[in-house]
């Protein structure tokens, strides 16, 4: 099967027909392309325009026992030349596969507009942060360090040691199909675990290039496996295994619980990066141009298919009309079409089932009341088959309306007018999520005031989205728990291991 998508700027690659030319694309267990164990296959589509152009083998129970008993005789093997690697070699690895990544930069990024529909600008963004988190987690085998203890008890001496967990499974969500397997791979590896990856359904293409690259990087057989199937069964399995110690999940609330009881059998290690609702809230005495035009962005970038969307704007009444005039010119300004295509801003959303979700919120926003100040369908000059939505704005918006409280995950935005700070932190914080929070204004007391208001993960004070691998992100309440990046994501990897001598 080969595919010319019919929307496009440049050719592929050829080493994205090549990939492509291989198919169904293999589960990857034991350092071995396969096929799954069932012998089924599953279709992925071009978002852009519903058309099929690559088989996957979908893999399933079976897959996952066949790859926890590889990973786990690795694991459990003091002897095998992972468990040896010294932290100096295992740095050494890592920097070798970031570098592949690196060299590999334009396909990557030409697979995952193919398979999820961002612009090829994001995607090229995307393989570039991917590869700067590989590079920050490669520095760290050789830093991390135990305690000793100053304990009280004469002739004892105590130290602690960080272990790595052990088997880890790393359940990937769709939005950002790369990065989040580096968020999740890099310190894995880096604290010397064994790895099973689950991609999500909708994106299995670039997890597939990045376990080719992981082979010629050289890591030893079986240290990370590739298990491309669907959530209900190849991620619960994953997630129901006695023998998985640890499973490192991102997606939504929803499933996140479900997780959270399936994990309970053998008491697995969780981190959960779960959903959002975040609020962005713009002062009177803001740079009003700049947080307005951030605001849009915070929204609709990645078609607001982003954990972190700022997906409900709170701006002070004196400047309420100004600032929803700039974010709707901003909004109706976003050129809407085909990753694939140059000057795409906002692609598609991932697929069928995502549009008609989205699709309905707007319909209930506008079914209880909520106004409609820009987009609301489709946009106009995109290809007709496409899942394409305009950018979305609602204003008259009220707290219990369900386009102000459930995640939609995609380009609609609530906006809303407020007076105080007080009133705002209480309006910002009345959701069940706590991942992120955005404020703009030029009185640092008054910031740094509502930072310490907001029940979120992350705030960002005079800009919106921005990541580093040395900040951790995650979530409060029901956005989950564990926190994902910086030093602090290196104790979800391990355990801390006491040791006592009598002297
Ligand atoms: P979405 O609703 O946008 O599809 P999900 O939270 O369902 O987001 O998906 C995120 C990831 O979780 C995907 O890799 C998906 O296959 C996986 N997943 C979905 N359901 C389950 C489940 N019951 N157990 C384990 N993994 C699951
Ligand atoms: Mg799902």
């Amino acid at each position: 099967m080969l595919y010319t998508p019919p929307y496009t700027s440049e050719p592929l690659r050829s080493e994205v027909l090549s990939f492509l030319a291989d198919q169904p694309k293999r589960l990857f267990i034991g350092g071995q392309w396969v096929e799954g164990a069932a012998g089924r296959v599953f279709e992925k589509d071009d978002p852009a325009t519903g058309i099929v152009f690559a088989r996957v083998c979908e893999g399933d129970a079976e897959d996952v026992q066949r790859a926890v008993d590889i990973a786990r005789t690795i694991f459990d093997d003091p002897r095998h030349p992972w468990r040896r690697m010294t932290p100096h070699d295992r740095e050494r690895l890592i920097h070798r596969l970031a570098d592949l990544i690196e060299a590999d930069r334009e396909t990557l990024a030409q697979l995952i507009t193919l398979e999820n529909g961002k612009p090829l600008t994001a995607s090229k963004g995307e393989v570039e942060s991917s590869v700067r988190m590989f590079r920050y987690y490669a520095g760290w085998p050789t830093k991390i360090e135990g305690d000793v203890k100053p304990v009280s008890i004469p002739d004892r001496l105590n130290y602690t040691v960080r272990e790595p967990v052990g088997v880890v499974g790393a359940i990937i969500p769709w939005n950002f199909p790369l990065s989040m397997i580096a968020w999740k791979l890099a310190p894995a590896l880096a604290t010397g675990n064994v790895v099973i990856l689950k991609p999500a359904e909708q994106t299995p293409l670039s997890a597939v290039r990045v376990c080719e690259l992981i082979q010629q990087a050289g890591f030893p057989d079986g240290v990370v496996q590739l298990i491309n199937g669907f959530g209900e069964t190849a991620g619960a399995a994953l997630v129901a295994h006695p023998g998985v110690d640890k499973i490192a999940f991102t997606g939504s609330t929803e499933v996140g619980k479900v997780i959270m009881r399936a994990a309970a059998g053998n008491l697995k290690r969780l981190s959960l990066e779960l959903g959002g609702k975040s609020p962005h809230i713009i002062f009177d005495d803001a740079d009003l141009p700049k947080a307005a035009l951030t605001a849009a962005y915070g929204i609709f970038s990645n078609a607001g298919q982003s954990c972190n969307a700022g997906s409900r704007l709170f701006v002070h009444r004196k400047v309420y009309d100004e600032v929803l005039s700039r974010v709707a010119e901003r909004a109706t300004s976003i050129k809407v079409g085909p990753g694939m295509v140059q000057g795409s801003e906002m692609g598609p959303l991932i697929s069928r089932e995502q549009f008609a979700r989205v699709q309905r919120y707007i319909a209930a926003g506008l079914a209880q009341g909520a106004r409609l100040r820009t987009g609301g369908g489709r946009p106009p000059d995109v290809p007709a088959d496409g899942y394409f939505i305009a950018p979305t704005i609602f204003e008259d918006v009220h707290s219990e309306m369900s386009i102000v409280r459930e995640e939609i995950f995609g380009p609609v935005l609530a906006a809303t007018p407020f007076e105080t700070l007080e009133e705002v932190a209480a309006r910002a914080n009345d959701t069940p999520y706590g991942l992120a929070a955005g404020i703009w204004t030029r009185d640092i007391g008054r910031a740094h005031k509502l930072a310490a208001l907001l029940r979120a993960g992350t705030v960002w004070i005079n800009c919106y989205s921005q990541f580093d691998p040395a900040s951790p992100f995650g979530g409060y309440k029901q956005s989950g728990f564990g926190r994902e990046m910086g030093h602090e994501a290196l104790e979800l990897y391990t355990n801390v291991k006491s040791v006592w001598v009598g002297l």
